[in-house]
């Protein structure tokens, strides 16, 4: 918008050259007096400056400025009510922080903010519960100071974020504690806490049931399987009529022994989240023994099983377990692999580490079933799955002795062309490379 100087100028300056004038008229010297005139007139603007510096430097919120005429007076008003505004956008603003808090402090997580540093900035009441914080004491103070667990200070050290950490509360061991950070601003990190005692104990339930059922089913599935072994030894003196539902009998009472062995040591590995004993695990020959037994599995079926294993590249770990899930990728393997098909399973290490892969040319997966096969029971075909004897639990179990060993399972599958499954160990994870013969 474009400001119309003339006018404001003009009200300005005519008053004092219209009286400078006048007075001219009377005292018959124009001169002297449009100059007296014009005097005066500065004299009262720079009694006005003062006013207006004296207000703004002695400034209170509530004290209204100094009356003013013309333009001062407007300088003036215009002044305070640039300043009246500022207050209520500030009191608004103060409000909705006011609530914000209030809600933040009254919320049963606790919400800590920490600096780009990791120190701490502000909490909520529940963070002194939950954690332990003290108020005003640990402002500036560092996280990692407070809370001393190993696996907090190693979390606090990566840089990913993406997956909560677990851990017990500082100030009782048996709460059970849900972190999560979040990054904003200039490296500034949110930390929300969750009380997830209750879900915990609800998770220990339902493994406890599982493995008590588990465990109560076994006895009574011997019995039937003692029973039906030596009638079905003795197949001549049974009735023919009942020589198939036998049979049937036995195939069934034999699905569903593997079906609770693996439910028995799938919940074994999940009743810890770390390995108890480890001890050396030569791999190589572990291979070896699956291969013997894959290949027997495979039978008339005919599968070419090829092995390439460094045999001085040795693990840490349990070989129970380790062999559990290695044979699981490698009976699957023959398993989904049409008859004559190609089965590669190799053991090497690098920098990264140590890491198994089996490569199969079989059925393969479809790409949307890929992060969830480690599921329990997650199959992809249900049908072809029972026709093979599998129980859904296998790559469940692969999973939770991978998570014992620190290793992780990558899975690659196109359909129609074939799989392949790596597990990956970190090179912490590794014991020795013994110096024995070659690889075979
Ligand atoms: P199952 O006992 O049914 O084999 P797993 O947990 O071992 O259960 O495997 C889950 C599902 O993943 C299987 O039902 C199967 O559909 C698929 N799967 C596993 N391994 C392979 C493979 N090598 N090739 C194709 N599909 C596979």
């Amino acid at each position: 918008m474009k400001y119309n100087w003339l006018g404001p100028l003009l009200r300005s300056l005519v008053p004092p050259i219209a009286a400078g004038l006048l007075l001219g008229l009377f005292l018959d010297d124009y001169g002297w007096s449009l100059a007296g005139g014009l005097a005066a007139y500065l004299a009262w603007h720079l009694y006005q400056l003062i006013r207006l510096h004296h207000w703004l430097k002695a400034y209170q919120p509530d004290e209204p400025p100094p009356d003013g005429h013309g333009l001062w007076g407007e300088v003036f008003d215009g002044l305070y009510n640039i300043q009246r505004r500022d207050q209520r956008v500030r009191g608004r603003l103060q409000a909705v922080i006011d609530r914000v808090q209030e809600s933040t402090a009254a919320l049963q997580d606790a919400v800590i903010m920490l600096d780009a540093e990791g120190n701490l900035e502000w909490w909520n009441r529940a963070a002194e519960t939950l954690l332990g914080l003290k108020t005003p004491q640990d402002s500036g103070q560092p996280i990692t100071n407070l809370v001393r667990h190993p696996q907090f200070k190693a979390y606090m050290a990566q840089s990913d974020f993406t997956n909560a950490l677990e851990l017990p509360s500082p100030l009782n061991d048996r709460l059970h504690l849900q972190l999560q950070i979040t990054r904003y601003g200039n490296g500034e990190q949110l930390m929300l806490v969750r009380d997830v005692t209750h879900v915990r104990q609800l998770e220990q339930m339902r493994k406890d049931f599982v493995a008590n059922v588990s465990h109560e089913l076994r006895t009574p599935l011997t019995v039937i399987a003692g029973y039906l072994e030596p009638l079905l030894d003795n197949a001549d003196e049974v009735n023919p009529r009942w020589r198939r539902p036998l049979q049937q009998m036995q195939q069934q009472a034999e699905r569903m022994k593997h079906l609770l062995d693996d439910l028995l040591l799938l919940a074994r590995l999940e009743a810890s989240d770390s390995l108890q004993a480890s001890q050396p695990v030569a791999v190589a020959p572990l291979l070896q023994a699956i291969v013997k037994d894959a290949q027997a599995l495979s039978g008339t079926n005919d599968h070419r099983i090829l092995l390439d294993a460094e045999p001085h590249l040795v693990l840490k770990g349990n070989e129970a377990e380790l062999g559990s899930a290695f044979s699981n990728l490698v009976f699957n393997a023959v398993k989904y692999t049409p008859a004559g098909g190609e089965i590669r399973i190799r053991w090497w290490g690098d920098r990264d580490g140590a890491h198994l892969s089996v490569q199969d040319t079989g059925i393969g997966i479809e790409s949307r079933h890929l992060s969830r096969l480690t599921e329990r029971f997650y199959r992809v075909d249900a049908s072809r799955s029972a026709s093979t004897g599998g129980t859904g639990l296998g790559l469940a179990i692969v999973k939770h002795a991978l998570i014992h060993h620190n290793g992780r399972l990558e899975i690659a599958s196109e359909p129609g062309k074939g799989s392949l499954f790596t597990c990956h160990f970190p090179p912490s994870q590794l014991a020795a490379r013994q110096a024995l013969g070659n690889a075979s």
